[in-house]
């Protein structure tokens, strides 16, 4: 099989018809084989029913996940990830606002140029959505480029993606780290990634499922986890001992500096001067009291890292 789409979904039962129609008559013009795995993340409305429709309708392209309630966007192409068949796997949004005709092309890059991973550039973005959308959204970007040195890549968030079947059978998407999946695959060693342009319309249907301030909010904690796991994950110790060491170091020093001045006072009969009245004797007390509880930090997060169950999952490309 070519092409499996993998479309998340919640509540969009007015476009699911019209969506598949169309994937239909592009796959059917560009000769490719397909499926289309629809998964219906906890949707209240009908959309199940549109699906199951469609799949009585055309049985042999047509596949569903139906979640039991709404998880969110990254679960459901986790599932659609697990169990696309095609060599490559193509997601799009279901709300009409990415277009099928991309398709051809975005199968050709991965096919021919050999990307593992093309991501969709949302072309026309203005006039579909609002300032207050397009503006967060590009601060975002930027941040997302410089954290996960993907520089060539516009637009981390769009639905519209194509990658290569390895790719996806190789990361694990889960939370809302949807928005990061090029920096996943980058992280698992998929290291061509490439982008495209593409159309992008106003929602047809309904409303948008992400708004909100809390999306950057979570975005960008997201964007530091990935930060942090992928550079320190498998060993917290090389961050937390060594700041920790540091300023325990510093705070050695800084008591050396105390017990040096107590001593030549004594030692040239001045007065004695209290050690709380040192401004170092609290550089000296914090640095080591911080720098202990970092330390140990560190090495509870090597305990912990010793005993995940991933701890030895390694991308392994081939095998004999
Ligand atoms: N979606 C989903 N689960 C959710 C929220 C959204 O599967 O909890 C789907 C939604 O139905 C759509 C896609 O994710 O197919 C993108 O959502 P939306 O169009 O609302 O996002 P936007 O385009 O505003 O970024
Ligand atoms: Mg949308």
């Amino acid at each position: 099989m070519n092409i499996s789409v993998i479309i998340p979904l919640f509540n969009e039962e007015e476009s699911l018809r019209e969506l598949f129609e169309w994937i239909k008559r592009v796959m059917t013009e560009h000769n490719l084989t397909y499926e289309v795995i629809f998964v219906n993340d906890g949707s209240t409305d009908h959309s199940w029913q549109v699906i199951e429709q469609l799949r009585d309708e055309n049985p042999e392209v047509v596949r569903g996940i139906k979640f039991r309630r709404n998880y969110g966007k990254s679960p459901a192409l986790y599932c659609g990830f697990a169990k696309a068949a095609g060599d490559v796997v193509i997601t799009m949004d279901a709300d009409l606002q990415d277009s099928p005709n991309e398709i051809p092309e975005l199968y050709r890059m991965i096919k021919e140029d050999g990307y593992d991973l093309v991501s969709g550039y949302k072309m026309n973005r203005s006039k579909g959505d609002p300032l207050s959308k397009t503006i967060p959204t590009k601060l975002f970007n930027a941040t997302a480029r410089a954290v996960s040195g993907i520089h060539n890549l516009h637009d981390f968030n769009c639905g519209l993606k194509a990658y290569r079947k390895d790719v996806v059978k190789n990361i694990e998407v889960y939370g809302e780290m949807h928005r990061y999946i090029p920096f996943l695959a980058k992280n698992a060693g998929f290291t061509k990634i490439g982008e495209k342009r593409v159309h992008h319309q106003a929602r047809k249907f309904g409303k948008s499922k992400f708004m909100g301030w809390n999306r950057f909010v979570n975005g960008y904690l997201d964007l530091l986890t990935l930060w942090f796991l992928n550079n320190f994950g498998l060993k917290p110790m090389h961050v937390f001992g060594f700041i920790g060491s540091l300023m325990f170091l510093l705070g050695f020093i800084a008591i050396l500096v105390v017990g040096g001045t107590k001593l030549y006072h004594l030692h040239s009969g001045q007065s004695y001067p209290l050690v709380t009245n040192n401004p170092y004797f609290y550089i000296a007390l914090t640095m080591m009291i911080l720098g202990t509880q970092l330390f140990v930090a560190g090495f509870l997060g090597e305990l912990v890292s010793r005993n995940a169950p991933e701890r030895n999952n390694y991308q392994i490309e081939k095998e004999f």
